[in-house]
Formats: C-alpha cells, structure tokens, sequence
C-alpha cells in the first residue's frame, strides 16, 4: 500500500498498516456483510480514516442487491438483455428514466418494490411480457409495438426451450441447430399437427432455415440464454447457460424431441445437409421460399440417410 495517511495521534504522514475486515451493516432492514479494507497507524495503531467513503458505500449497496441475487452491473445487464434503451425500458416497466439511470449509475438504492421486479424479469421474458402488455394503454399503440418488436416477444418461451433443450450436452453448429429444430417441428406436425417452436421454415442453401435465423440467435446469445463457444476445429457451436424448463413440454413433445436428438446426434453439418436435401419440401421450393407444413407427410427421420 503506496498510499499515505494522516495521523492526528501522530500528527504526521504515515504508511498505514492494511487489513481486510468483515463488517456488518443494516441496509432497509436487512443485515449485509461486506470485506473492508481497515487502515490503521504503525506507529500508535490508531485508526485511519479513507477518504474514499463513496467506494465503500458502493460496496455495501451491492452487497445489499446480492440478496436478491443482483448487483448494480446486473441490473444494466437486465435491461440490455431486453434490448431497450434506459427510456424505453423505464416506460415498458411504467417508471421513470430518471429511475433507471439512478439505478444503474449506482446513485441510489432500489427500493424492495423495484428490486422485486428486476428480479422477476431477469431471464424470465414472459414476466417481464406480462408487466408490458399491462402497461398496453398508457403506453399507446404504436409505442407499445416498437417495445413489443425491440424485445422480440413474439420468440415465446417454449421455444426459447426447445432451442435449451436441444442444446443441452450436445453444443451444436448454427447448421446442426436449424436440421434439429426442422426435424422436430415436422415430425410434431406429422403426429400431432401442430410444430412445438414458433417457427416457420424456408428453403435455404443448406436446407431449410427458420425466418431471421441469424437475428434469433443472437438476440437469445444477447439475453444470456446461449452463449458461443469454438470448438477444436474452430467451428462456433452454441451452447446453453440455463437448464430447459420441462414443465413447458408434455409427454409426447419431449418424446418427439427425443427422437430427433438420438437419430441426429454426432452427425456432421455436411451430413445433415445432404439429407435435408432430400426432403420433399426442400426439393420442390426455389429459394427462400416458404415450405409449407403439409410437406410434413413426406418428412421421415429414419429415410435417405
Ligand atoms: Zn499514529
């Protein structure tokens, strides 16, 4: 420790003797412990004062805000994981920027009503939906579907699943990703009717993609609920950081999932391709075309490999 200090016993500079120390405080009721540097005297082991009480008061803020699993870093990281501006945000959530910046800039302490809300609409799209679609009318139309479109609310959560869910042990290319995810909305279509995500499909270059590909990725990379790793051959593969929720899922979904995963796992992106380009669907599209789900009937995960 370079730094001096002023002894008043003293009466001189000093190179204070530096200790960590654990401190309790009482912050809006409740008991935080935060590690704190202690200075004290060499010579009559008085204590020193550090004049940079701004810092230690930063730290037991955020010590506070780690109660409830947050920090003033994270509560930045929530919004941007929204993809809103601290105006839009603030208006999504019906308070005030002035609020948010504060929060943010670590200028002031969120109350337990604001902070119960951060916590809620971290990693949960569908809380944080529902707290928008409330403020619908003060927020008017046309601003309430510019939110709507920024946080892109239309990816629900069962899809954002199915992506965790497929992505589970199994890291996979962006290729990998679109031959699986296909592979279960067309069989799901078969069986049962219905596709499991939100998507629909168009014949790509390398098979069938879902719309906005590119954009979807990185927005569910952008709200921490994938993130890109390379592999050995530097290939980028994705790979989750929550555990699926399986309760959005019923019995037959996941068997679906299932299947898919075990007939296409450990098979190459080259692979995949070629076979998906024996799909019907695929074959008798042009380009960019949408292929209908009816193609669904001549969709079989065990042919044409
Ligand atoms: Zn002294």
């Amino acid at each position: 420790m370079e730094k001096k200090f002023y002894c008043f016993n003293c009466n001189k500079d000093v190179e204070p003797i530096c200790k960590l120390q654990t401190n309790s405080y009482t912050v809006h009721k409740q008991k935080v412990k935060v590690k704190e540097n202690v200075f004290t005297c060499p010579f009559c082991n008085n204590e020193l004062l550090d004049e940079n009480l701004n810092n230690s008061l930063y730290e037991i803020y955020n010590a506070y805000l780690q109660l409830y699993d947050l920090s003033f870093s994270k509560l930045k990281e929530i919004r941007e994981s929204y993809n809103l501006s601290q105006e839009l945000f603030a208006k999504s959530l019906g308070w005030s920027k002035r609020t948010i910046v504060r929060y943010e800039n670590a200028d002031s302490l969120p109350q337990n009503q604001y902070l119960q809300i951060y916590k809620k609409i971290k990693n949960n799209k569908n809380e944080f939906v529902n707290i928008l679609k409330s403020n619908r009318k003060s927020l008017g139309d046309e601003l309430y579907f510019k939110i709507f479109n920024l946080v892109n609310a239309e990816l629900d959560l069962k899809t954002i699943n199915v992506f965790l869910y497929v992505l589970k042990n199994n890291f996979l290319t962006k290729t990998q990703i679109m031959k699986n995810l296909f592979s279960i909305d067309f069989l799901s279509y078969k069986k049962y009717f219905k596709p499991i995500t939100c998507f629909k499909y168009a014949h790509g270059t390398y098979g069938p993609i879902f719309d906005n590909k590119d954009a979807i990725l990185n927005l569910l990379v952008k709200q921490n609920y994938l993130e890109m790793v390379n592999d050995e051959e530097d290939n980028i593969l994705f790979k989750p950081t929550n555990e699926p929720d399986l309760f959005l899922f019923n019995k037959q979904e996941i068997e679906i999932m299932d299947n898919v995963l075990s007939k296409l796992k450990g098979k190459s992106s080259k692979k995949l391709t070629d076979w998906s380009h024996k799909f019907k669907g695929w074959i008798e599209t042009n380009d960019g075309e949408l292929i209908n789900y009816s193609y669904s009937k001549d969709f079989d995960l065990q042919k044409n490999w």
